[in-house]
């Protein structure tokens, strides 16, 4: 049998709000529900279409797959709920929704969050046991100089906080907190037992299983306070982009006795004017003449922590050559080792020359004759 779109099935448009979806679908369980026909195939059989559709339209997650992708973007996803167990028959409903007290609207009092006439969610709702606050992450941007020597840095964040007022508990003073009438303290609400089975938060206490009979009014009942707070961080030499500092306890404050989250601090290096970086390594590049290239030389260059480094450059130097400086690199972590200052040679080529400079370079050429029929070589070669 064809399955029926679950828009249509409720007879709302593509756009209906939640409202709409619950009412819609109350109305048809009223009308097919199974204690009223017994006996009635069609109507167990709309019923059960009407449930499905519902379960599936009034879910967050499951309505925009369904919306994109159809039956195939909700199919299986169902845990424990419905799915599978819709292909079962139905057999006694009376056993299922009849039983103790009123029976049928019991339940959808309890689906709906009491009063059925479907409120919407109630706010409100804590947590009985102890949950874990939320992490909270911080995009933190250094100096490269910073990140290769180390460096301390003020950060300044919000997070959240046991609310002061009510000490973290939701409560206004003196009021506190009781059972979630909804679902008795359970935090889910689930109907049947076996093969046909809606379960679902409790919509009431949000799956909490406790309310607050009275919400504190500083916080509105979450227990929580956002507050600023800083924090001196120290940033260890040698960090690099992307590197995480994780401050523990410094994220949002848990409930109920759990833990605080984490701040996680994010590094973001600039880039420096002269200086690159390899993992340990630093580079920079140097210019030099044609003659200190030719006749070697020694030059005294500033290193990105400032102090003078002098570096020799050899006899017949190649442009492009690179020299090592060995220990004038980034500071390996957790190490008294350090990696290595690479120098790249540019050999400048002098565009404007003195007379005497050029009678020189003549008189030079002249001694090194060169070929009038140079070799040809591989572009590769070139610069070696
Ligand atoms: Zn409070
Ligand atoms: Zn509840």
């Amino acid at each position: 049998m064809a399955k029926r779109d679950y828009y249509e099935v409720l007879g709302v448009d593509k756009g209906a709000d939640q409202e709409a979806i619950k009412r819609a679908y109350r109305k048809l369980a009223v009308k097919y529900h199974p204690d009223r026909n017994p006996g009635d195939k069609e109507a167990e059989e709309k019923f059960r279409e009407a449930t499905e559709a519902y379960e599936v339209l009034s879910d967050d997650k499951k309505r925009p797959l369904y919306d994109q992708y159809g039956f195939a973007g909700v199919d299986g996803m169902d845990q424990g709920g419905g799915g599978a167990q819709y292909s079962h028959a139905f057999h006694d409903f009376s056993d299922l929704f009849g039983g103790a007290g009123g029976g049928f609207s019991d339940i959808f009092d309890s689906i709906f969050g009491g009063g059925f006439g479907g409120g919407a969610r109630s706010a409100g709702g804590r947590s009985s046991g102890p949950a874990a606050g939320s992490s909270l992450r911080y995009d933190l941007r250094i100096q490269f100089k910073d990140a290769v020597y180390g460096t301390t840095a003020d950060i300044h964040f919000k997070h959240n906080e046991a609310c002061s007022a009510c000490k973290g508990t939701g409560a206004a003073p003196g009021s506190s907190k009781k059972t979630c009438p909804t679902c008795n303290g359970i935090g889910q609400v689930r109907q049947g037992n076996g093969f046909f089975t809606i379960q679902q938060t409790c919509p009431k206490c949000g799956g909490k299983g406790l309310v607050v009979e009275k919400p504190c009014s500083s916080c509105r009942g979450t227990g929580l306070q956002e507050k600023p707070k800083s924090v001196s961080l120290k940033i260890p030499a040698g960090v690099d982009d992307g590197k995480r500092i994780v401050i523990r306890g410094q994220g949002d404050a848990g409930e109920n006795g759990g833990p605080a989250g984490d701040l996680v601090v994010v590094l973001h290096v600039e880039p420096h004017q002269n200086f690159e970086r390899d993992g340990n390594d630093l580079y920079c590049a140097v210019p030099i003449s044609m003659a200190q290239a030719a006749l070697g030389c020694e030059i005294s260059i500033a290193s990105l922590d400032g102090k003078r480094v002098t570096i020799k450059v050899p006899e017949g130097t190649a442009n492009g050559k690179l020299l090592r400086i060995k220990g004038e690199g980034v500071p390996v972590a957790n190490s008294s080792r350090k990696g290595d200052l690479y120098v790249k040679v540019m050999v400048q080529i002098p565009t404007r020359l003195s007379s005497k400079q050029k009678d020189l370079l003549k008189q030079y050429m002249d001694l090194e004759n060169p070929p009038s029929d140079p070799q040809l070589m591989p572009l590769s070669k070139l610069g070696d």
